[in-house]
């Protein structure tokens, strides 16, 4: 059975979990860098993503979860997670992860308000995903390989660039599965890909 993993340092995980098994996948809570052996997709999920970072580098997930990216294994960041994937973050020196080539703003949307819904049209998964914002960060910029699949405001926040996808919404929050279920699918594709180059 498809297995994917959710970070389990800090932040919104259960949901996450919970979507996962929605959509008929296995999930798992990952506190140990050995378990990203057993998966084959990973969810970073939403939190503060300097604390995040903090946990990452302390329970040495760094160079792991690289590596599992590098492998052609898919990543999925929601809202802090899409700010550890990114190349570059405005207004800061320094990035996380790295993964994807886009540049993000934190908490872009005013700290004044906190969180907020939408209805979206996210390219190739909804016409009318009702998604939930909470200090959101948007993107500001994306290198020609990342394809931008929702904006709000004229803002970037959904996108995809190979196996990585990342939204600066939650779509763990609501009932509406249909972005873990394409996650879920994007997993999956990853795996019968894989199987046929004989991984
Ligand atoms: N603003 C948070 C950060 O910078 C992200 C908020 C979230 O994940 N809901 O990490």
């Amino acid at each position: 059975m498809t297995t994917i993993g959710v970070l389990a340092l800090q932040g919104a995980v259960r949901e996450h979990i919970r979507s996962i098994e929605a959509c008929g996948a296995r999930a798992i809570e990952i506190k140990h860098k050995e378990q990203l052996e057993v998966i084959d997709g990973l969810i970073l999920p939403g939190g503060e993503s300097t604390t995040m970072r903090r946990l990452i580098d302390s329970y040495d997930f760094f160079d792991a979860i690289e590596a599992f990216g590098n492998q052609g294994k898919p990543i999925f960041g929601t809202c802090a997670g899409l700010i550890l994937m990114a190349r570059a973050i405005d207004g800061s020196k320094t990035a996380h992860l790295g993964l994807m080539d886009m540049k993000v703003a934190r908490n872009a949307f005013g700290r004044q308000v906190a969180s907020f819904e939408a209805e979206l049209e996210i390219t190739g998964i909804a016409a009318d995903f009702n998604a939930v914002f909470i200090r959101a960060p948007y993107v500001t910029e994306v290198g020609p390989e990342v394809e931008v699949l929702a904006t709000y405001q004229d803002q970037i926040v959904a996108a995809k660039q190979g196996h990585y996808i990342c939204t600066a919404f939650h779509p763990e929050l609501t009932d509406d599965n249909r972005f873990i279920a394409y996650f879920v699918e994007m997993v999956e594709e990853s795996l019968e890909s894989m199987a046929l180059a004989g991984l």
